[in-house]
């Protein structure tokens, strides 16, 4: 059990989510990749994004996306209902920003598949709290392959999603983590790393202050008790 498994103490449950940013080309396998996170850590949910582009065979409103109007997604623009937007290949995306702050404030993180422009976006409002993961296909060869392979677009639109993949690529370099994902299980090996280590962050774990105000003050104790030096000083580096 960790510390913060233990209930007993108020501050031994406050965690500060955080918001794992993913981007990518179209095929570079960053679907397969978040949802196998979010299917694995209970910790981490899903945003679910709006969209103004028709829905592909095989999606399901609310699953994929919120598919909305143009005249609905303006609506959300202008009562300000996104954490972020942005225009992709002339439709319209965004975060919802209710349902992440209701993760966040239950104690839980939050992964978005999102494009460069709204990882900027979220990156600039909250940068204590975004993390940004980029995650680049072996070869431009193997792009096209995964897009053929998944035969959901017609040829036009493909050539546009490799267009736009190129764009998405140029901005590599904003993000704090790259992953080429040229084996599925050493990239998802790789994203866990980073999430799990990402976790251990002090500034996400306001229980840590106290935790170690308790280690300390057992240590005092034990001292009187001992007569021993407490272990603190014990530890200290020589002054010199
Ligand atoms: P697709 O139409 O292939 O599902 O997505 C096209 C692009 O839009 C992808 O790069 C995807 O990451 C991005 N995208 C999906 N949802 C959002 C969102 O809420 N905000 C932004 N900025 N981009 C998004």
């Amino acid at each position: 059990m960790s510390p913060s498994d233990d209930h007993s103490k108020p501050w031994e449950t406050t965690r500060r989510g955080l918001l794992l940013l993913v981007s990518s080309p179209a095929g570079a396998g960053k679907t397969s990749l978040t949802r196998t996170l979010v299917a694995d850590y209970d910790s981490l949910i899903l945003s679910i994004s709006a969209t103004t582009r028709a829905p592909r065979p095989g999606e399901e409103e609310g699953r994929e996306y919120y598919f909305k109007t143009r005249a609905q997604f303006e609506a959300m623009i202008e009562a300000g209902d996104f954490l972020e937007w942005a225009t992709v290949n002339g439709n319209y995306y965004g975060t919802p920003k209710a349902p992440v702050m209701a993760a966040l404030e239950a104690g839980h993180d939050v992964i978005f598949d999102i494009d460069w422009q709204g990882a900027q976006q979220v990156a600039e409002r909250a940068p204590t709290d975004a993390v940004r993961v980029f995650i680049l296909p072996p070869a431009w060869g193997d792009l096209e392959r995964r897009l053929r392979a998944r035969a959901q677009d017609s040829e036009a639109v493909m050539d546009q999603r490799l267009r736009l993949g190129q764009e998405e690529i140029r901005h590599w370099d904003r993000y704090d983590y790259v992953i080429v994902n040229k084996n599925f299980d050493r990239a998802y090996a790789d994203l866990q790393h980073i999430y799990r280590a990402e976790r251990m962050k002090p500034v996400r774990n306001a229980w840590l202050p106290g935790f170690v105000g308790d280690l300390l003050a057992e240590a005092a104790g034990e001292h009187e008790a001992t007569g021993a030096p407490p272990r603190t000083t014990m530890m200290r580096p020589v002054q010199k």
